[in-house]
């Protein structure tokens, strides 16, 4: 039995924030449980108050934001996330080898690519994230962890391609939150960057044994996974 069926109402609401010097979109989706809220991802650093205005929107205040959930280290989805943290006195959780990537601000720390001296200084500075921002994660999770106890009726899947540690969160309901491994800033596909080809594709493999029927994408709008499919077959 993977979930405890608590029946509880799980509404996703996306919220969409602009990356700097126009690189686009990132999503973060915030469920409400009948019983407080759990976030998924926190946007870069220029999205916060875009994320406190929407999150006050929903009604979500300090002490109802159950867990923040970082679906990979990468500073376009944990750029808030020491920031919220605080305000909302809660937890976050990631999977234990991305979380070099929050802890050293080193996006390259779980991964083989581009692991040079100048990207390393680069990337921070294009999404200012620096030490301040920097956290440690109160939690770890991993392939099968249960997030019922948060009030997500939902389990963690392990995703690694994008990054080592990426993981995907599978509700109940069927819907995905794939972080970056899938986007749909075009058209569904496989993400651009992959750092191990050979990882991604047995994290897709993995996605096709199971139920899914909407993936949330970090980037790109919210897609059927059965059309997905059908298209890369
Ligand atoms: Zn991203």
């Amino acid at each position: 039995m993977l979930f405890r069926e608590e029946n509880l109402p799980q509404e996703i609401k996306s919220i969409v924030t602009n990356l700097p010097f126009r690189m686009g979109n990132v999503n973060c989706y915030l469920v409400s449980t009948g019983q407080g809220f759990v976030l998924i991802d926190t946007g870069s650093l220029s999205g916060e108050a875009v994320l406190d205005k929407e999150l006050e929107r929903a009604g979500c205040q300090p002490g109802e934001l159950n867990l923040i959930l970082l679906t990979h280290g990468d500073f376009d989805h944990i750029g808030n996330a020491a920031h919220l943290r605080e305000k909302f006195h809660t937890r976050i959780a990631m999977h234990k080898a991305d979380s070099v990537m929050a802890e050293n601000g080193d996006m390259f720390g779980s991964r083989q690519k581009a692991n040079n001296i100048l990207t390393k200084k680069l990337v921070p500075f294009f999404f200012g994230f620096n030490k301040k921002h920097r956290f440690s994660p109160d939690l770890f999770v991993d392939e099968g962890d249960n997030l019922v106890d948060f009030g997500l009726e939902a389990k963690v899947l392990h995703l690694p391609g994008h990054s080592k540690g990426s993981i995907g969160v599978l509700m109940a309901s069927g819907d995905l939150f794939c972080g970056d491994l899938l986007e749909s800033s075009k058209r569904p596909s496989l993400n651009s960057l992959i750092d191990d080809l050979e990882d991604a594709k047995n994290s897709l493999e993995k996605l096709k044994s199971l139920d899914i029927k909407m993936v949330y994408p970090g980037h790109g709008k919210p897609f059927e996974m059965a059309s997905f499919l059908k298209s890369v077959s």
